[in-house]
């Protein structure tokens, strides 16, 4: 028994070194990433369960690293966030959907809403409405197809964040509050803040045909949103039982691996663009 509690906790330090020792190339090879060009965007199509037409897509980040591979967005946004850099690999983000969209709309394709998501961090940068300005004014979509795509983690930071939020509205684009219900924070804050519609989080989504609680969960959710003049958007809908499911109870909008993976710009294009406007 003392030879086996031994020999864990030498695995114990080890997978913890290994993890610090993750961490910290993650952390020295973001500095770099960008300038080498180690970002790409992917778009996943976001569906009108009425009509079963696609009417926006969310951008998606990957990054392909020489030394580390794919490192999922999950792995380092939240690095990214902790270091700063965040701020920059956010404005490509930005720019990036923009330009790729203003590209499409020249190429004659059909305008489509495009979701841009943005971390808290990016929000409390004092440049980011001027970024955000910037953006728009360098660009031909018309500003009603942009939305930012915010987290309840705002929800700490008082009346200052919801100036902020209604001076980007002033600009006329739209906010949706992600990965509703996984935050710890009040509903009260759903009135204050000057959003257009919320993203009710895949954890409730996934598997929810096989679980009673996450189906009132999703309900209610639905619900709220009706009385509070939101539009809804599912994410994580995997199966034809929950897409069915969400129609059925008015859920607006929807988005997962039923319709379609998130896809490189070219993938997406030929598969989901139609000529249009
Ligand atoms: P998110 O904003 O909640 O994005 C939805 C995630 O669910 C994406 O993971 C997407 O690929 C995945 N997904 C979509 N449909 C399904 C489905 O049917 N089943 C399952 N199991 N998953 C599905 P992804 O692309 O790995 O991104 C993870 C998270 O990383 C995002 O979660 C978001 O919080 C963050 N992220 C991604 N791109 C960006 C970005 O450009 N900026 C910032 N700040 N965060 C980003
Ligand atoms: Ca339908
Ligand atoms: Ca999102
Ligand atoms: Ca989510």
């Amino acid at each position: 028994v003392k030879e086996r509690g031994k020999n864990n906790f030498q695995l114990f330090t080890s997978e913890m070194h290994q993890e610090f020792y993750r961490k910290m190339m993650i952390e020295k090879q973001l500095r770099t990433a960008l300038d080498n060009e180690e970002f790409e965007l992917y778009y996943q199509p976001i569906m009108d369960l009425k009509t079963n037409e696609i009417v926006g897509m969310e951008s998606l980040i990957r990054w392909n690293n020489e030394t580390l591979g794919q490192v999922t967005p999950d792995e380092f946004i939240s690095i990214a966030e902790e270091t700063g850099m965040i701020i920059p690999i956010g404005h490509w983000v930005l720019n990036t959907a923009l330009e790729q969209n203003t590209r499409w709309k020249k190429e004659g394709y059909k305008s489509l809403k495009v979701n841009i998501n943005v971390s808290v961090r990016q929000l409390l940068d004092p440049t980011f409405f001027e970024k955000v300005k910037n953006a728009i004014e360098n660009t031909a979509l018309d500003v009603t197809y942009i939305v930012l795509e915010i987290t309840e983690s705002i929800a700490m930071y008082g009346e200052a964040m919801i100036e902020k939020l209604d001076a980007l509205k002033e600009l006329g684009i739209s906010l949706s509050m992600d990965d509703f219900g996984t935050g710890y924070s009040s509903l009260s804050y759903l009135n204050k803040y000057p959003l257009d519609s919320l993203k009710i989080d895949k954890s409730f989504v996934i598997g929810m045909n096989r679980d009673d609680g996450n189906k009132a969960i999703v309900k209610t959710i639905i619900a709220i949103a009706k009385e509070l003049d939101l539009k809804v958007i599912a994410e994580g809908v995997e199966g034809q039982e929950e897409y069915h499911f969400l129609d059925g109870i008015g859920c607006d909008y929807a988005q997962g691996y039923y319709f379609s993976r998130p896809l490189p710009a070219i993938d997406f294009k030929e598969k989901w663009l139609t000529a249009g406007d």
